[in-house]
């Protein structure tokens, strides 16, 4: 954020420390050699003075990774804002930093242009993991079935079988999606190198995951609003 009359205060997770705030001053001003490095969504090694209790400063950075790709593309950085609000909220919450290369390797394949809406789709019920509320994945939410599951409800928390489905109550989805949702918490990000997914099978996931969202995490972002514009965007250039 914007602090001053040319500063910017960062908000950065550091392996050492944590998400700490670094204060980047005058980088706003167009010859400060800290300006093009006084953003979001780069990794590196920041060189800064560290307080304790309060703001550090930042020196300056040694670029590892400027995703460059990512930040110069409004569909890319989008998904890609989300995603790092999305990690916010779960930060604050309180987790270790196994979550640090969860989202490396999301943010490498944006930048490698896979399927965005995919990835987020993966990383979102990945965090449900750190939020300490996975879905039931293995077996039905209500009875713990493992065999005869027809679908996946939020309400329920998870998948469901057959017994324990209420017509009326709980929506049928595709054994496809059924597959997908459980696979998409297994796999592994990095080894991912093409995803091709159904339309149909992406609309059921991501009901799915709203719908869980606000009900298990009380998690609210507004980066999901900009995200949903974007969404309705690509609809509607395909269909032009
Ligand atoms: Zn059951």
């Amino acid at each position: 954020m914007n602090y001053s009359e040319a500063s910017k205060i960062l908000q950065v997770y550091t392996l050492e420390y944590g998400l700490i705030g670094i204060l980047s001053k005058s980088c706003r001003n167009m010859k400060s050699k800290l300006r093009s490095v006084s953003r979001s969504l780069l990794s590196g090694t920041y060189h800064i003075y560290y307080k304790e209790n309060g703001l550090s400063t930042l020196i300056g950075v040694d670029v590892i990774h400027p995703y460059s790709k990512i930040t110069t593309d409004l569909e890319r950085v989008s998904y890609a804002s989300y995603l790092l609000d999305l990690t916010y909220q779960v930060i604050k919450q309180g987790t270790d930093d196994s979550f640090l290369s969860l989202l490396e390797a999301t943010l490498n394949k944006i930048e490698e242009g896979l399927d965005c809406r995919t990835l987020v789709n993966i990383y979102e019920i990945k965090m449900l993991d750190y939020l300490g509320v996975l879905p039931s994945l293995d077996g039905c939410a209500v009875c713990g079935n493992t065999t005869n599951i027809v679908t996946i409800s939020s309400d329920k928390g998870g998948l469901l079988c057959g017994s324990c489905f209420e017509s009326g109550v709980d929506k049928i989805v595709s054994t496809k999606t059924i597959q997908l949702f459980r696979m998409y918490y297994y796999v592994d990000i990095a080894k991912i190198s093409k995803i091709t997914v159904n339309p149909e099978n992406v609309k059921e996931i991501e009901t799915f995951l709203e719908e869980y969202y606000d009900k298990y995490t009380g998690i609210i972002m507004k980066s999901k609003k900009m995200l949903k514009d974007v969404k309705r965007l690509q609809i509607e250039s395909k269909q032009e």
